[in-house]
């Protein structure tokens, strides 16, 4: 099949790239004529692992290419995927501007049957607008052509992005169109072999499918946070609590651990949004509001412990940071809890050196004009002389570090773990003082 998808992003890459992989021929169009140039010259402007190679594959065996011309685009594919950005708006809501944009660029070019999916995380009601959005483009071009929206929301997980869309949990397509149901069906065929993978409902049901499972998700953090935080009080190991309770088949391990927050370019943002959706509609999200609530003050728990050891000036102090990318194996930096952490010890005076196997230059871009922050090329270039180390990112390679090169290299043996790393009676035992969430 021939596929469009606008937006080459994080979701649109990912997609187009998996597509092509099991043979159908894809086109994929972006407005950042930066980010179609480094990918027209074999680059890719993002962190995913294996994207790099599948990407190289695919578009040496003809099947994947890169644009910016629109006309182009739209006459490539029956199908249009559009996968671009739906930021928070001021009020929370997702802004649709980028959406309806590439919904209207489709009506203004195409000559024939289209059908256009959202893949983008859009609030319930999206599909119709970006349906009013092509039938009055259309009247403006004085056309009458056949179309379908389809809602088809993504839930892969940057870092392990290709390998949750080769073999996704569930395809959820939001349709109502028996023509553009069969072209979904045939499309996502490759991707669910051994078992129906497609779960085929209304448009609405779709669009809300994708922001529930990422607030129930949100939720789970937020809860466990808040539970560690109790048990740091009361003199329990929510890490004890974490497995006494996700052995329990009904509650599970996933998205229970405790940590400084939650952050990336998707749970903030769709907390946010679900919100504003309710109270656009009169509901007041009471559990999510709190979700978000706690979540805020949580990114600041690490920089609390430290002000209880340093107090609030932290003039003249230095500290070493591990991890800035909101979670391992991406360079996301979207919303990542190390922003608010660096600013807020920054803020207070104190210098800040940091290091990230992948972020560090999405780290430079966002926070480079922090004159507090430097960057450190390696994972021991922070800590010498440091006035403590501070984690917060759990990068496998933090896991096991050579503890005593640790101790001799910081000021004092002390450890601000935001991840729950290490075992607290062993590392106390090798003499640092260690500070975890909620033990
Ligand atoms: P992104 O910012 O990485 O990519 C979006 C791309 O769209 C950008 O490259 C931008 O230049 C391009 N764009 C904007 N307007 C355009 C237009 N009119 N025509 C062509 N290109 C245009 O965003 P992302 O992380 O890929 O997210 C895209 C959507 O998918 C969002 O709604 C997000 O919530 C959702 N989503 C993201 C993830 C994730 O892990 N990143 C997972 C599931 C769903």
């Amino acid at each position: 099949m021939n596929i469009t998808v606008i937006g080459s992003g994080y979701v649109g890459l990912v997609t187009g790239t998996c597509l092509a992989e099991v043979g159908n021929h894809v086109c994929c169009l972006d407005v950042d004529p930066a980010k179609i140039a480094t990918l027209q010259a074999g680059g890719i402007p993002i962190y995913e692992p294996g994207l790099d190679d599948m990407v190289r594959r695919n578009v040496a065996a003809g099947r994947l290419t890169f644009t910016t011309d629109v006309a182009e685009s739209v006459a490539f594919g029956e199908i249009q995927f559009i996968a671009v950005g739906t930021p928070p708006d001021e009020d929370g809501s997702a802004d649709l501007s980028y959406v309806l944009a590439a919904a209207r660029n489709i009506a203004r070019h195409m000559d024939g049957y289209k059908v256009v999916v959202d893949k983008s995380t859009v609030p319930v009601g999206t599909g119709d607008k970006v349906s009013a959005a092509i039938a009055e483009t259309l009247a403006e071009r004085g056309a009458d052509l056949p179309y379908a929206v389809v809602s088809n929301p993504e839930f892969l997980k940057e870092g392990a992005a290709i390998e949750d869309f080769m073999k996704p949990d569930r395809i959820v397509v939001g349709a109502d169109d028996e023509r553009a149901i069969e072209l979904m069906r045939r499309l996502y065929a490759p991707f669910q072999r051994n078992h129906e993978r497609i779960l085929c409902m209304d448009v609405r049901s779709a669009e809300l499918t994708k922001y529930a499972a990422n607030a129930m998700l949100a939720t789970r953090i937020s809860f466990m946070n808040e539970l560690a935080n109790l048990a740091e009080t009361l003199g329990a190991d929510i890490e004890l609590v974490r497995r006494g309770i996700g052995s329990d088949p009904r509650i599970g391990y996933h998205f229970l651990y405790p940590g400084v927050g939650y952050g990336g370019s998707c749970f903030p943002k769709d907390v946010k949004a679900l919100v504003a959706s309710g109270h656009e509609h009169g509901h007041t999200l009471q559990v999510l509001t709190a979700v978000e609530a706690a979540n805020d003050a949580q990114k600041l728990r690490l920089v609390d412990k430290v002000v209880r050891e340093f107090g609030e000036d932290l003039a003249g102090r230095r500290f070493a940071l591990w991890g800035l990318a909101f979670k391992p194996n991406t360079d996301d930096m979207r919303e990542a809890p190390s922003r608010v952490i660096v600013e807020e010890l920054t803020r207070r005076g104190a210098d800040v050196i940091a290091y990230d196997p992948v972020a560090m230059h999405e780290a430079e871009r966002v926070m480079g004009d922090n004159p507090r922050l430097r960057f450190a090329d390696d994972m021991m270039g922070p800590l010498a002389g440091a006035d403590a180390l501070l984690i917060v990112t759990e990068w496998k390679a933090f896991r096991s570090p050579d503890f005593d090169a640790v101790r001799a290299a910081l000021k004092q043996p002390l450890i601000f773990d935001g991840r729950n790393m290490y075992a607290p009676d062993w590392l106390r035992g090798e003499g640092f003082a260690y500070h975890a969430i909620g033990r």
